[in-house]
């Protein structure tokens, strides 16, 4: 908290926008998280839909105290590039609809573990602009958009991130996207009304129908 969102580095065309969550929805994360947590003696046992409580010495069972818990997500960010891996499809999918819409993404980290993130979504060849903040999504992503009239859509696995921007960009189109890890089969619902992307490819195919209607 406390940080300064700087916004200064993404540039919007004048077309749609498309705003992506990144850690479960474009680069696993539940999933490399498990085996990097297993690699240092560590487990995470899926009783709720939260880190903090869940996860576990090996040795005694005996769950982290929620500080370091927050080390160890933050020792794993600074080593993403080597268990992080894409979803199905991201890559092409998001390289076709950046030629008619602008493609960022919205990583809920500190910005000062942007750059490890940065460089491997340029390794995957995901060169889309990067806003990493631990504000809220809503507010951010309606800096982001203004009152630009352009359609507008936004994916994340939080529930409570869509929430968000449906509060604070109501015309945005907001889409549901998770693994079904078994940490996600916990998570709270979607509300009605908000669409689950199963996949990429479906999620192209809701995001070009949005377009579509906004269009006419
Ligand atoms: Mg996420």
């Amino acid at each position: 908290m406390g940080e300064i969102l700087d916004l200064s580095h993404v540039r919007l065309s004048d077309r749609p926008l498309v705003v992506c969550d990144v850690d479960d929805v474009v680069l696993h994360f539940a999933a490399p998280f498990q085996d990097f947590l297993l690699a240092g003696g560590h487990e995470l046992i899926p009783r709720s839909f939260r880190l903090t409580g869940n996860i576990v010495a090996r040795e005694t069972q005996e769950a982290l105290e929620a500080t370091d818990v927050r080390n160890l997500i933050e020792s794993f960010v600074e080593v993403q590039e080597t268990y992080q891996v894409p979803f199905d499809h991201v890559v092409e999918t998001l390289s076709d609809l950046s030629s008619e819409a602008d493609v960022v993404f919205l990583t809920a980290m500190p910005p000062r573990y942007r750059e490890p993130r940065r460089r491997l979504l340029d390794r995957l060849g995901l060169e889309f602009p990067l806003v990493a903040s631990e504000e809220p999504k809503g507010p951010i992503l309606r800096k982001l958009h203004g009152t630009r009239g352009q359609p507008c859509v936004f994916i994340d696995d939080m529930v409570h991130n869509l929430q968000s921007v449906q509060d604070h960009v109501p015309e945005c189109l907001v889409l549901h996207m998770m693994p079904d890890s078994e940490l996600h089969l916990l998570a709270p619902k979607a509300g009605d009304g908000v669409p689950r992307a199963m996949d990429w490819p479906h999620a192209a195919d809701l995001i070009r129908d949005h377009f579509r209607k906004a269009a006419k």
